[in-house]
């Protein structure tokens, strides 16, 4: 299946609003180099930085040299590669307030109206309105121009909107690119490829045969510089809004007639509408909201949320939810799909379990009363990697069942460098391929899911329940899976 396609990228100015931000030095320009250092980038291909810091394009060139070494990484980092890849980026300040802060862009890009164009917004969401004004004002936009937003797209359906509004003022939405980094990820993409390229996985892919699914996205690190950032924003927001409910659909779509971005997004599309809402009551039996306190890991005790100097100390903001969700359709009637994302959790986990129900009637005994069906393992973080947990008869005279793993480890199988999620997206953008981005009605489906439960939580004034760093959350995520008489996979 050719996910994406390896025509040759045309001639391109890709102008990198937020170019001095965290994103752009950890995850933008290394990816720009990788691709540049495989030959992916034509050399008419320019990175036009741009933000407030006064500086030239020498000096932003040096600071690179600084910064982005270390995100690069000592083993794929070439002297020589990064020397040439340096000529291709500029860098002028642009405050993207002022209306008239545009005409060292209007400069730098006049004459080359017939290349491709890409704006990427890396900057915090109240910009982006500002952005898209101040270059349409400029007459920047040509018909080859394309625009890349970051998340968080808006706090709410309504917000979101707002800002959607502004960006279809100017631009068509064939030219809007939503990231969400995640689809840029290898296992995500794998997602498709496993359901939608192998035949024998799609008769088992129904609630006759899936007796539950979980998405775990847990990461061992808190909110430390961020906190008044995440203060606003909470788990939910952050997470489970934009890259759980993208797993989610890519799990629980039919199979789209191509892999064309229209055909892909108008299936997932389907999933987010059908996805049962959580309101009142409901919302509130479905799930729980955690804050972690101080606890420890091996390296050593760690702060809790609320010890942050950049958080009030009476902030209900939460850093872990857990929700169980069904999905109104044929195929997916019955079957739970439990979410669990949170901060200061103990390992840094991303996670897809698929399980299986139990055989109908058993002929064996098995060391475990098959206790544990069989599984689906797609694992994303730290490592990708498929295990399929089956049943085999234990060596020895006895017939007893008992299960092993079968493993599929990408590192072993391809043994080359993993791509950063970006590098793949960006090449997206500049090629003009949507498949892997979000569409504007699937961002408003989105939120419409998510709206209700926020709205509940207030309703009930559903405070988070506590727990310890470095745990995998609170004892009530427990409770909310062994209603259905299940347990969170924790393996
Ligand atoms: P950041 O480190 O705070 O960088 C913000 C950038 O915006 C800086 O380059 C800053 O330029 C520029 N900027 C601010 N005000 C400006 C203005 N008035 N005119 C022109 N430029 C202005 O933020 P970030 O962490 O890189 O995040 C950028 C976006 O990516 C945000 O929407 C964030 O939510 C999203 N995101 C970030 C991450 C991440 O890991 N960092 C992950 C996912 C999504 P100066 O510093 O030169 O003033």
């Amino acid at each position: 299946m050719n996910l994406i396609s390896n025509e040759a990228l045309l001639p391109f100015d890709f102008i990198l609003f937020g170019g001095t931000g965290d994103l752009s030095i950890r995850k933008l320009i290394p990816s720009l180099y990788f691709r540049h250092s495989e030959k992916q980038l034509p050399e008419d291909g320019r990175i036009i930085a741009t933000g407030r810091t006064a500086m030239d394009s020498i000096g932003f060139r040096q600071s690179l040299d600084v910064q982005v070494r270390e995100h690069i990484g000592e083993q794929d980092f070439d002297q020589l590669t990064w020397d040439s890849f340096l000529q291709r980026i500029h860098y002028y300040p642009v405050d993207v307030t002022d209306p008239a802060g545009y005409q060292p862009l209007v400069d730098a890009l006049a004459g080359r109206e017939e290349h491709v164009r890409v704006f990427y917004l890396s900057v915090a969401p109240n910009l982006f309105t500002p952005i898209a004004r101040g270059v349409h004002e400029a007459g920047l936009i040509t018909e080859h121009s394309r625009v890349a937003l970051e998340k968080p797209l808006g706090r709410d359906r309504q917000s979101a909107e707002e800002i959607n509004d502004s960006l279809s003022a100017v631009f068509d939405e064939g030219q809007i690119y939503r990231i969400d980094h995640y689809l840029g990820k290898e296992t995500v993409q794998n997602l498709l490829a496993l359901r939608f390229g192998n035949a024998f996985f799609e008769p088992l892919w129904r609630s006759e045969r899936i007796s539950d699914i979980q998405i775990t996205v847990a990461e061992s690190l808190g909110v430390e510089g961020r906190g008044a950032f995440y203060d606003q924003t909470g788990a939910l927001r952050e997470m489970v809004q934009n890259h759980m409910l993208q797993l989610m659909v890519i799990l629980a779509m039919e199979p789209p007639v191509s892999i064309d971005p229209d055909a892909v997004r108008d299936e997932k599309i389907k999933v987010l509408r059908a996805l049962k809402p959580l309101k009142g009551i409901e919302a509130i039996e479905n799930s729980v909201r955690g804050q972690y306190r101080a606890g420890a890991f091996s390296n050593g005790p760690v702060p809790g949320y609320l010890d942050n100097e950049d958080i009030p100390n009476d902030s209900t903001t939460e850093t872990f939810v857990a929700l169980r969700a069904e999905i109104a359709s044929w195929r997916w009637e019955g079957v739970p799909f439990f979410l669990r994302t949170g901060k200061r959790m103990e390992s840094k986990t991303t996670e897809i379990v698929i399980n299986f129900k139990k055989v109908p009637h058993s002929i064996f005994p098995t060391a475990d009363g098959f206790s544990t069906p069989n599984q689906l393992i797609i694992r994303l973080q730290p490592e990708e990697s498929i295990r399929m947990r089956i049943y085999v008869k234990a060596w020895g005279d006895d017939i007893q069942l008992q299960p092993v793993y079968l493993n599929l480890d990408f590192n072993d199988v391809f043994q080359k460098r993993r791509m950063i999620a970006y590098e793949r997206l960006l090449l997206d953008l500049i090629r003009g391929n949507q498949t892997l981005f979000m569409r504007r009605d699937e961002v408003a489906a989105a939120w419409a899911w998510i709206d209700p439960i926020r709205a509940a939580w207030e309703q009930y004034q559903y405070t988070p329940k506590n727990y310890t760093a470095g745990t995998w959350g609170p004892g009530a995520a427990n409770a909310l899976i062994s209603k259905d008489g299940l347990r969170w996979n924790e393996d």
